[in-house]
């Protein structure tokens, strides 16, 4: 039988950081020595306080579906959480648990978009922005920006990107994947543009937030009193919390929006995983000093890989301010041939880089921007080391 799928999964292209940790595996399982620096996952234990929360919601006995939106409790830490990190008053009524940010960020475009409606991202962009917005309907719009910016979009750039079809702006900060943080000072630049074009939606994924260096600080864009009622701020606990596989992830916004979202999620999912959800009431209620030491240990590994990128001829690396990835531009190679192999742009690069030096990153096309790779550095500081020092050997 010829293939009967959709138009709408035929235009879905597949997650490029998965498919490249599959192509990893593929090759170890081969035999290959490969290190991977593809995923973004840290590479901690789960806090044993969180851990203890998890055994002693399945001891206590929950086992049952929980509200579609999440254990009221859940809402609570989560309110808490955005008033003390974030300055954020939120009820329960605007907040959403659910199986992830990733699926937090899908209800959200699932319940604003219409067909042909434009979503605003600037380069470089998570991944999965892009083809959520598809899923949706929506037209995604690119705003290129570079290294000269830190890639960060300016006030003029999104000016210039709205058009009357604009619905959406969709950013990451601190970014995955090129580390940027927006501070409150250019954020206000961005609002201040969006105050003449009142139909446009804010998403602030903040996943990142407490992955911060220390040099700007964390600003939220609904904590602008005239951008409160059209931002909706994205967060969880995968990446803060070395929580990735346990899928919770959360919404605060506009009540008409959050409720749109529970209907959403009431037909497809139902409430996130409840032991899950138990858990993450301790990940969020206590403070978060007690995860500090991931943050220090990323701070280290971030130093050793900067200074060994930029030994490296043609790697042109920015200053991450979080999150955990570098984002070197690489486009110097581009039109070179490298023991035998052509090197067109990122992605022949990742490749190259994948085969020849057994070390796996993700090409900058994936995120909207074809100059660059991501290198995750949430791996250990001798990981790090060996796998410069090979990629330096084969460049
Ligand atoms: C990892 C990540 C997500 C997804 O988080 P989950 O809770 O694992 O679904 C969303 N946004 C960004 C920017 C991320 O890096």
């Amino acid at each position: 039988m010829s293939n009967q799928l959709s138009d709408r999964i035929n235009s879905v292209t597949p997650s490029a950081t998965l498919e490249m940790a599959a192509k990893a595996r593929e090759l170890r399982a081969s035999g290959k020595d490969i290190i991977g620096l593809s995923l973004g996952e840290p590479d901690f234990k789960v806090p044993d306080y969180i851990r203890e929360a998890a055994i002693q919601a399945v001891n206590d006995g929950y086992n049952s579906y929980t509200p579609v939106d999440g254990y009221g409790e859940l809402k609570e830490a989560v309110i808490t959480k955005f008033k003390r990190d974030n300055g954020l008053d939120y009820e329960a009524s605007q907040i959403v648990v659910s199986t992830g940010a990733k699926q937090a960020l899908y209800n959200v475009a699932q319940v604003c978009l219409n067909k042909g409606d434009e979503v605003i991202l600037p380069c470089p962009y998570w991944v999965s922005y892009s083809d959520i917005v598809k899923l949706a309907d929506g037209v995604p719009v690119e705003v290129p920006t570079s290294i000269e910016t830190d890639f960060k979009m300016t006030a003029e750039q999104l000016e210039t990107a709205i058009t009357p079809k604009t619905k959406m702006l969709w950013y990451s900060s601190p970014c995955n994947p090129s580390g940027s943080i927006y501070s409150e000072k250019e954020l206000r630049a961005l609002a201040d543009v969006l105050q003449k074009h009142t139909q446009i939606i804010v998403v602030s994924d903040e996943i990142y937030e407490h992955i911060n260096y220390g040099v700007t600080s964390h600003a939220s864009m609904a904590a602008f009193d005239d951008m409160y009622d059209r931002t909706v701020t994205v967060n969880g606990v995968a990446k803060a919390f070395a929580m990735t596989g346990w899928r919770i992830g959360f919404i605060g916004g506009p009540t008409y929006i959050a409720r749109a979202c529970n209907k959403l999620q009431g037909q497809v999912t139902s409430g996130a995983n409840c032991i899950a959800q138990r858990a993450v009431i301790t990940a969020l209620l206590e403070s978060p000093d007690r995860v500090r030491y991931m943050v220090d240990e990323f701070k280290e590994r971030r130093k050793l890989i900067l200074g060994l990128l930029n030994e490296i001829d043609g790697f042109q690396c920015n200053e991450p301010e979080g999150a955990f990835y570098v984002f070197p531009d690489v486009s110097a190679y581009f039109g070179k041939t490298l023991n035998g192999a052509k090197i067109n742009n990122a992605s022949d690069f990742a490749m190259y880089i994948l085969e020849h030096a057994n070390v796996a990153t993700v090409t900058g096309d994936a995120f909207g921007n074809p100059k660059c790779i991501r290198i995750s550095y949430a791996a250990s500081q001798e990981e790090i080391t060996e796998a410069v020092s090979r990629i330096k050997s084969v460049l």
